[in-house]
């Protein structure tokens, strides 16, 4: 039996980071039937869209997909396609855990934690009025009636949706979440004392729902305390909980604190679809050398492995990727050495032997 999956190469490192992580893939045995579908800045000439209809046709069909980076031009108009794919599938939850590694020093190396992202909502939703548009001038209008606040004529406007629907499905996926890893506390990040009526909601949600959850802890903390505390003690933390726009930004800094972009994982998930992807972007300033850091693809597609139920399969590749990492033969430059994408992933497909038989049955 082979497993049906999408395959989105992308753009800058995309394609380097997705032939290691298929390379890995493959290795253990588990068997693919890929369905490669470009998308991003590589298509946009081609075919006019950044995300052609095809490529959501073909995740509809298998439900799942390993997705490399994509370049977001900006100020071209042209809307993200990492949001739009997020909105068009539902992908509401973003699953994105940072664990200190071995042979990867950092001033923190007992972290163990893992970011929950609302994905759909919140300033990410795309409701945008632009500086000088017809319609800004109608929204001002509006504004002025409804509430008296007079927004300033050469302003830009984006607006911040945060519903009750939304807030509780990712809390109730985050507790649930946290009960199937084994993990026992809930943080959330918010800025409820300044907005009210959006963050403030997602709190009142929160403190709702986790009481039906007394066996996980729960805590909110306002989110630039959460950003000090982060950089100081960030052991201490479990589960973040967090709106889009800091989920966005608080998972890179997490993603720093264990060692950087390249080794950071990540999970888009809805009810129906899954999407899984690096934390990083497309690093078009080391695109093309081979200079990549595969592994955060790599441990990307761990995760899909478990996604298929494929555990054993998903547990050799993160036993694998740990190896690599404590033999400290092939680091890539980030890492502080100079082997190359390519010899990472053979690194790795390597260990996985080392590291015993998959059993993929
Ligand atoms: P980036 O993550 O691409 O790069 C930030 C820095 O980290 C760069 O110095 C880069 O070289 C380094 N880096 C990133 N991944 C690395 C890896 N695997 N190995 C070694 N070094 C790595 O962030 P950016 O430069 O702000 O964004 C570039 C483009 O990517 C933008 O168009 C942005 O919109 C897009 N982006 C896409 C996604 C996505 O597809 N999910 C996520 C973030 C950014």
């Amino acid at each position: 039996m082979s497993y049906l999956v999408t395959l989105i190469p992308g753009d800058g490192i995309g394609p380097e980071v997705t032939d290691a992580a298929r390379l890995v893939l493959e290795a253990t045995g588990v068997r693919f039937d890929w369905d490669v579908q470009d998308a991003g800045a590589a298509v946009l000439e081609r075919e006019g869209t950044t995300l052609p209809e095809r490529v959501l046709e073909s995740i509809r069909r298998s439900r799942v997909a390993l997705k490399g980076p994509i370049t977001t031009p900006i100020g071209t108009g042209f809307r993200s396609v990492n949001v739009a794919l997020r909105q068009e599938l539902d992908l509401f939850a973003a699953v994105r855990p940072s664990r200190s590694l071995p042979g990867v020093t950092t001033p923190h190396p007992a972290v163990d934690l893992v970011v929950i992202r609302e994905n759909t909502e919140d300033l990410y939703a795309g409701i945008e009025f632009e500086r000088d548009a017809p319609e800004t001038a109608g929204m001002r209008e509006t504004l002025r009636r409804l509430s008296g606040f007079e927004v300033p004529a050469d302003a830009g406007l984006t607006v911040k949706p945060i519903s009750v629907y939304g807030t509780r499905r990712i809390v109730r996926f985050a507790f649930e979440h946290a009960r199937a890893d084994g993990r026992t506390r809930v943080t959330l990040g918010h800025k409820a004392g300044i907005m009210r009526f959006s963050d403030g909601l997602f709190l009142d949600v929160a403190r709702e729902e986790a009481t039906a959850h007394p066996d996980i802890g729960f805590e909110d903390v306002q989110i630039d305390t959460l950003s000090m505390r982060l950089a100081r003690e960030p052991e201490r933390f479990d589960v973040l909980l967090l709106p889009n726009l800091y989920g966005d930004i608080l998972s890179d800094l997490c993603a720093g604190l264990v060692g950087g972009l390249g080794l950071a994982a990540g999970a888009n998930l809805g009810w129906e679809y899954a999407v899984f992807e690096p934390v990083h972007g497309s690093a078009p300033d080391i695109a093309g050398t081979g200079r990549a850091n595969p592994l955060a693809t790599i441990s990307s597609g761990a995760m899909l492995l478990r996604h298929l139920g494929e555990r054993s399969a998903a547990d050799a590749v993160e036993a694998a990727v740990r190896s690599v990492l404590a033999d400290g033969r092939v680091p890539t430059p980030d890492l502080g050495g100079r082997a190359s994408t390519t010899d990472m992933a053979e690194a790795v497909a390597s260990a996985l032997f080392l590291e015993g038989p998959v059993d993929s049955s």
